[in-house]
């Protein structure tokens, strides 16, 4: 830890060098005027990983991949939207006690609404994984009809079941009239950049595509739903918006927008 800085934040997760966290927060820290240090930890343990995170008074921490369903038991309290989601991307410390929210969902929709109101809109998402269920979630509260897609059916299957919405077999995601079309997959991710989950000649029916992926920047996907009319929003507004949101919980303040994008993207650019 920094012993200098007023306020200690980190990032949990297995791996951890890929993540855009870091920069996009000590940006945002920095604009801010903040004593503030965030650092990444690779967690092998995370029972001591949370027992560290009280013993330490780290204010506040990001969740990632693995450990945003299995953090939920070693926390004192969750909030609202955890229990719909059923994963913590963001733990706030007050005093010892841990409380875990999860920022991806209100991080999807606010950076969906800077194009479009989902409300009454149809949506097909493709994925049924952890960013699916704040995705589909998120869209539901939003008032959007939701078909969930994934390749495999039984986890679609419980998805729509558990948010009482419709699935469609993989094999027929093509053959869905919708307005909207999200891919919260990881295929067309870094390093597969070549590859997409839906075939370009059907891009054209959707008003707006959504990548959240933002590793490439604009995904084959996405460059596909550009050639084929579509309107597009690529991963990091996502990320962006989901990581506002944490500082917003953990300082009480507003958070420097165009400057986390700045940092994200100029990172992107540099291949860090
Ligand atoms: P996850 O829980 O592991 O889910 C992965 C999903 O991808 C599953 O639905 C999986 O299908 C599907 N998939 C993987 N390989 C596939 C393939 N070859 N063909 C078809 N489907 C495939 O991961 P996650 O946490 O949901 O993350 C998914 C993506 O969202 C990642 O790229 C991540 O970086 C991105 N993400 C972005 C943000 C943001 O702020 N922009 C936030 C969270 C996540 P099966 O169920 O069949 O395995």
């Amino acid at each position: 830890m920094n012993g200098k800085s007023e306020a200690f934040y980190c990032l949990i997760g297995n791996p951890v060098s890929h993540s855009l966290s870091p920069v996009m927060h000590r940006a945002a820290f920095k604009a801010m005027n903040l004593n503030a240090d965030y650092q990444a930890f690779l967690v092998h343990d995370l029972k001591g990983a949370v027992r560290c995170i009280r013993a330490h008074g780290i204010h506040g921490v990001s969740v990632t991949i693995p450990f945003k369903e299995s953090v939920i038991p070693y926390l004192d309290a969750v909030d609202k939207d955890v229990r719909h989601i059923g994963a913590v991307n963001t733990i706030l410390n007050q005093n010892g006690k841990l409380t875990g929210f999860n920022t991806d969902a209100r991080g999807f929709i606010s950076a969906l609404q800077e194009i479009t109101n989902p409300r009454g809109k149809r949506v097909v998402i493709l994925g049924a994984g952890g960013a699916a269920r704040a995705v589909a979630y998120a869209l539901i509260q939003s008032g959007a009809e939701v078909i969930i897609t994934n390749r495999t059916q039984e986890k679609a299957e419980k998805l729509a079941s558990k948010f009482s919405c419709a699935f469609v077999p993989w094999n027929n995601r093509e053959k869905m009239a919708a307005d909207i079309l999200v891919n919260t997959t990881s295929v067309g991710m870094y390093p597969q950049v070549a590859i997409s989950p839906f075939d370009g000649r059907y891009l054209s029916q959707f008003e707006l595509v959504v990548d959240i992926i933002y590793n490439p920047e604009e995904t084959r996907l996405l460059k596909l739903a550009r050639q084929a009319g579509a309107k597009t929003l690529g991963g990091i507004e996502m990320f962006i918006y989901q990581g506002a949101e944490q500082i917003r919980l953990w300082t009480g303040r507003e958070p420097p927008l165009e400057v986390m994008r700045q940092a994200v993207k100029e990172a992107l650019r540099d291949g860090s």
